[in-house]
């Protein structure tokens, strides 16, 4: 039974792991190599608790009972040696995460499940070279982690069926749906999102259309919750770029190649969101068109 988790990487996605264990009274350890980048991952943690609890989507208890269950830290050794489950959400890089995993499995307790959040990379390749591949998985949350319902779960040959089975129960503790999926580059979801989210940025770049003109065209015409440009903003465009560079040696075809337009911003480190300025700029509210209700765009 898993009790404690420890959550690498406090990024966008981390720190909405973190939260949504911490709330379901897992103890939560977030790690994360870089101090100003936990600290901000905490704090946003905090805000959007505050935020569920003035929605009375939940009590002033369990804001406190979170809070209390989140132990940020640098050290790898005690995140990783009090960990039941490690759940991995460092940037999308192959040799990043490969290290992550070589760490863990060294200082965790030998019946530690390893997980990893990643969004395109083989579970395969990140098991290679482990004491314990049985232990290894795919856990893909969706952004933002506390509101999408969604865990896509990824088995490899190695995988026993005591960590499937492990990993299918937590999630439903913590209130999501598994659907399994198997260990493909970009595997379901970001094989059919991320074409559509790069073909909107190369529809803006030949100029059919401006960013909110194509965000309103999809949301309105296809019934998405979010428009691709505002979405690709959300999930970070680096975070996009990397996912499609996998999936284009991965899957060894042009098709997922990265837009012109998206590799440029990514240079620019204008990275959506979490930098302030993407496709839409973040300092001037104004300009970000109406989101679902689900989506709370001040998060
Ligand atoms: P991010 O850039 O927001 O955060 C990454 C964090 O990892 C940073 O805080 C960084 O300091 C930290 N980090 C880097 N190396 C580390 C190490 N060795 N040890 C500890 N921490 C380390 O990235 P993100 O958007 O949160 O993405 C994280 C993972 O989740 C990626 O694999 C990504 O593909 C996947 N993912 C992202 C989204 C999304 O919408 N952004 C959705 C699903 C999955």
């Amino acid at each position: 039974m898993i009790k404690k988790v420890c959550v690498v990487g406090a990024g966008t996605m981390g720190n909405g792991i973190a939260h949504v264990f911490a709330l379901h009274s897992f103890t939560v350890y977030l790690l994360d190599i870089n101090t100003d980048q936990l600290k901000a991952g905490i704090e946003n943690i905090h805000k959007n608790l505050h935020r569920q609890r003035l929605k009375g989507s939940i009590s002033e208890i369990e804001e406190k009972n979170a809070i209390d269950h989140l132990f940020p830290t640098t050290e790898a050794s005690i995140a990783f040696q009090n960990a039941d489950l490690v759940v991995e959400a460092v940037s999308e890089n192959l040799k990043i995460k490969q290290t992550v995993f070589h760490q863990a499995d060294q200082l965790c307790p030998s019946d530690v499940i390893l997980a990893s959040n990643t969004s395109s990379i083989s579970i395969l390749e990140l098991a290679r070279g482990l004491t314990r591949p049985e232990n290894v998985i795919g856990m893909h949350f969706m952004n933002p982690v506390p509101l999408m319902p969604l865990v896509e779960v990824i088995k490899t040959k190695h995988t026993s069926s005591f960590t499937l089975d492990t990993v299918l129960r937590t999630c439903e503790i913590i209130g999501k749906t598994a659907v399994p999926s198997n260990d493909f580059p970009g595997f379901v979801a970001n094989r059919i999102l991320m074409p559509m989210l790069n073909e909107a940025i190369i529809t803006l770049e030949d100029g059919v259309a401006g960013v909110q003109e194509i965000d309103d065209i999809m949301r309105l015409g296809m019934a998405h919750q979010m428009g691709p440009l505002l979405l690709a903003d959300f999930i970070g465009l680096d975070v996009c770029h990397a996912i499609l560079e996998v999936m284009q040696k991965g899957l060894n075809s042009r098709k997922y190649q990265p837009a012109n337009l998206l590799s440029r911003l990514v240079k620019e480190g204008k990275l959506g969101k979490k930098t302030g300025e993407g496709f839409y700029s973040y300092s001037s509210m104004k300009e970000i068109p109406p989101a679902p209700k689900s989506f709370d765009l001040s998060t």
